[in-house]
């Protein structure tokens, strides 16, 4: 069992405190690691490593900046496995998935660098004669990142990705539950010499390194990942300084499957959208709204998946289609709203109990059927292997009941009808639709939540544009 510390200024170094967090894997409950629950001295020592390192790196060409996240991806692609490892132990993801993870942020270290010589600012028409206008993109400075568990290696380069290559360096937060994996991400750091200053890593519990970060006026704007709840927390914390805001938060996504739709694929994207990860996904299906017609058939054939679903410990068996929930915390969110469904008149066609096997947070693959839109499954983030069904009359019903959430990240349809889906498409009010296809955003997309599920978005160019800040220039000729 090892005891981590903080990467500041690249370097480990302890924290200033003397508490310490337990990480223990979700699968068996077993200690893994410790690391610090910093306090505001760490926080300061890591924002002002990285005011200082921003100064002469937002003056270095953005050409040389995207080589040095190129080099990272690289680096970071030699290591998938031990990685790959660390990740699934710590969070309960697949050995499959979260290799993906791993490829994927490589992959979006790169993406990001290939920003390097494309980010653009304008030039506009003045009303006086002589004078041209010019708009440029700066940096903001010292970025903010806290950070979910959930794709917790991702998560690292969604934030640093575009915080670097726009010029700006930045001091993360990993999640308490999830630290390991940033450690790793640090050593790999520390092995390549990667400026000091740069990235920096804080590790604590929210209410003391988070706040540290929400409440500081040296940092330039806050991006992070994470509940509903915690980001209107953040608002709260970051009013005091006027502290600019990227928040990518929870979702409740509705799934319409219309009585044309092929019904074999609605059920495998939708069941795959539900056990990924144990079903702790912003983005994936947590409703269904399925067209009486063919409520039956859906139902059977995604009952009988759900119950083929194969899961426990992802290091024991890499068979496994999904692993433990991330703690008890959510394991008993989960039951409550199934327990609090049932009560309220839904039926389980599977699933429905813990599977209290090797000590884990096992949760069986759950059907709720007969479930009413005002039932909290309904209109609550489930986060676990658990989807409710609600069945409707037509695509009016269906868009009304889509739309009637606190949330608006993503949204699926299945139909062969090209005007009915391109109607859910204009009616839908979400940041991402789906269409005939599994829940899973493109690095060029753009990754937003409407409502409460967030302020401005990640991925992209208007994700990158979003750290940096517009600086307009009036240059007269006399
Ligand atoms: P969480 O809100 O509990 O914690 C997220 C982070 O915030 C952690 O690092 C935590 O320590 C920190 N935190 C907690 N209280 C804080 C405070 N008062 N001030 C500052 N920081 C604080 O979320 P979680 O359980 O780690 O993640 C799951 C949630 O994240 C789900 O709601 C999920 O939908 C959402 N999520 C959203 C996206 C997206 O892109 N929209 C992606 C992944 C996860």
């Amino acid at each position: 069992m090892k005891n981590f510390e903080n990467f500041i200024n690249g370097k480990f170094v302890p924290s200033d405190g003397s508490q310490r967090i337990e990480v223990k894997n979700p699968s068996t409950g077993n200690l893994i690691c410790t690391v610090p629950d910093s306090n505001q001295r760490d926080v300061d020592a890591a924002i002002a490593a990285a005011e200082a390192a921003q100064r002469s790196w937002e003056k270095e060409p953005a050409a040389n900046r995207a080589k040095l996240l190129k080099a990272l991806a690289a680096k970071i692609r030699q290591n998938v496995e031990p990685i790959a490892h660390v990740i699934t132990e710590e969070q309960g993801k697949t050995l499959g998935l979260a290799r993906v993870e791993v490829d994927f942020t490589a992959d979006y270290l790169d993406y990001m660098g290939e920003w390097g010589r494309r980010i653009e600012g304008e030039i506009v028409e003045s009303d006086r004669p002589g004078e041209s206008i010019f708009l440029f993109r700066r940096p903001i400075g010292v970025i903010g990142g806290i950070l979910p568990w959930n794709f917790p290696f991702f998560l690292i380069a969604r934030k640093a990705g575009p915080a670097l290559i726009t010029g700006n360096t930045i001091v993360i937060k990993p999640s308490e539950e999830t630290p390991h994996n940033a450690v790793k991400f640090c050593e790999l750091l520390a092995e390549m010499n990667f400026p000091a200053g740069l990235i920096n890593v804080v590790h604590g519990r929210g209410a003391s390194v988070g706040n540290a970060i929400s409440t500081s006026s040296r940092i330039g704007m806050i991006s992070f990942t994470g509940s509903a709840n915690t980001g209107s927390a953040i608002m709260a914390a970051a009013a005091k300084n006027i502290t600019k805001l990227n928040l990518e938060l929870g979702g409740k996504a509705p799934a319409i499957v219309m009585a044309d739709a092929d019904i074999d694929l609605s059920v495998r994207a939708i069941k795959a959208s539900r056990v990924i990860n144990s079903g702790q996904v912003c983005n994936c299906a947590e409703r269904v709204y399925v067209q009486r017609a063919v409520a039956p058939e859906f139902i059977d054939k995604l009952s009988a998946a759900m119950r083929a679903t194969h899961f426990g410990d992802p290091l024991q068996d890499q068979s496994v289609e999904y692993g433990p929930l991330i703690n008890e915390a959510g394991f008993r969110k989960v039951e409550k709203l199934v327990s609090g469904a049932i009560a309220a008149g839904a039926t389980l066609t599977t699933g429905g109990k813990r599977d209290a096997r090797e000590g884990g947070y096992y949760y069986e693959p759950t059907v709720l059927t007969g479930c009413k839109q005002e039932m909290d499954i309904i209109q609550q983030e489930i986060f676990g292997p658990v989807i409710p069904v609600v069945e409707v009359d037509d695509l009016d019903q269906a868009i009304a009941y889509a739309n009637d959430s606190d949330y608006g990240l993503t949204s699926s349809i299945y139909t062969r009808d090209l005007n009915v889906a391109l109607r859910a498409c204009q009616e839908i009010r979400f940041g991402e639709t789906y269409i005939n296809r599994e829940n899973f955003e493109a690095m060029q997309g753009f990754h937003a939540g409407w409502r409460k599920s967030g302020i401005g978005g990640a991925d992209g160019k208007h994700g990158l544009y979003e750290f940096l800040q517009t600086h307009v220039v009036y240059m007269q000729r006399y």
